[in-house]
């Protein structure tokens, strides 16, 4: 077990107990409010979905033959694997029936060697009809809604084009939680005019809310985004974590999660060949070795 925080494999074998479970990234195609008009344009200004998408998944093939290619795709290694159906790109809550997105999830968790389905999505696109589908479905398959918070700052949500606020995010894990469904949050460290006292409070306003696990990232320059653009021009204010400053806010992020809450990541990796800064050229494990030494220094 890990001393200082739970991790990811803790936190599975919580809900999964003896068995070893592993994402799946699914594709379905959906697209993104925060492109097509309905809650916004352009998009959130580091959002380029090309640098978080597996190859082994494409929206051309059905949700059950996604599945099947994930499948192969880690069966040669871990045979006795079983799966979380991953709907991982751009809203997975968006843009299809409530009707017809219940038939998909339900499909996914309805396949072989599924345990569970993970979805992540934004706060504003959360239903209540929907959330009834979901507590459904988590009465027999667990069911994990993960939720693009960022930060709690909602000048920085403005200025980030997220188009939603800290209290839509309030509302979603609450109204989630009430029905017994899971939620993680997703958090970037580094958003511009943030430092990392923000970030700091950000996480512990996370941490009061009703959540299961955190998925903390450096904010990526990734290319083919506005915040490159931006950046190039010097219009933004934004500066890289060195990874010594990130590592150091790492620490100081662990020790503030209460044990209750998992940490499943640290560390962004988008495709090194879209990543214009920072270039650290760490895997997540890699970056985990790092934390984790650091960790046992004492202080
Ligand atoms: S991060 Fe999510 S909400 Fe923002 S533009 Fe990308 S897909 Fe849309």
């Amino acid at each position: 077990m890990n001393p200082y925080f739970k991790d990811f494999s803790e936190y599975m074998q919580e809900v999964f107990p003896g068995i070893k479970v592993q994402k799946l990234s699914i594709d379905a195609g959906f697209t993104c409010p925060n492109r097509d008009g309905s809650i916004g344009t352009g998009g959130c200004i580091y959002c380029n979905n090309a640098s978080f998408t597996p190859g082994y998944c494409s929206p051309k093939d059905s949700v059950e033959t996604q599945i099947f290619k994930g499948k192969e795709f880690f069966r040669r290694k871990y045979p006795e694997m079983k799966y979380l159906a991953y709907f991982q790109s751009y809203t997975n809550t968006f843009g299809k029936s409530v009707a017809s997105l219940a038939k998909m999830y339900r499909e996914a968790a309805d396949s072989e060697d599924v345990v569970g389905i993970v979805i992540g999505t934004r706060p504003d696109c959360l239903p209540n009809e929907l959330i009834d589908h979901l507590s459904d479905i988590n009465e027999e398959t667990p069911v994990i809604v993960e939720i693009g918070a960022e930060t709690s700052f909602d000048d920085t949500l403005q200025l980030i084009n997220r188009n939603h606020t800290w209290t839509d995010v309030e509302d979603a894990v609450r109204r989630l939680n009430s029905r017994g469904i899971r939620v993680g949050l997703h958090l970037i460290a580094g958003l511009p005019g943030e430092n990392e006292e923000s970030v700091l409070e950000t996480v512990n306003k996370a941490c009061k809310l009703p959540i299961e696990s955190i998925k903390m990232h450096q904010l990526q320059i990734v290319k083919g985004t506005p915040l490159l653009s931006k950046f190039e021009r010097g219009d933004i204010d934004v500066t890289p974590f060195t990874l010594e400053e990130y590592l150091d806010l790492s620490v100081r992020i662990v020790k503030i999660v209460p044990r209750h809450i998992c940490i499943e990541r640290f560390l962004a990796s988008s495709p090194s060949d879209m990543v214009v800064a920072p270039k650290w050229g760490l895997k997540n494990y890699q970056f985990s070795n790092l934390l984790m030494n650091r960790l046992r220094q004492p202080i």
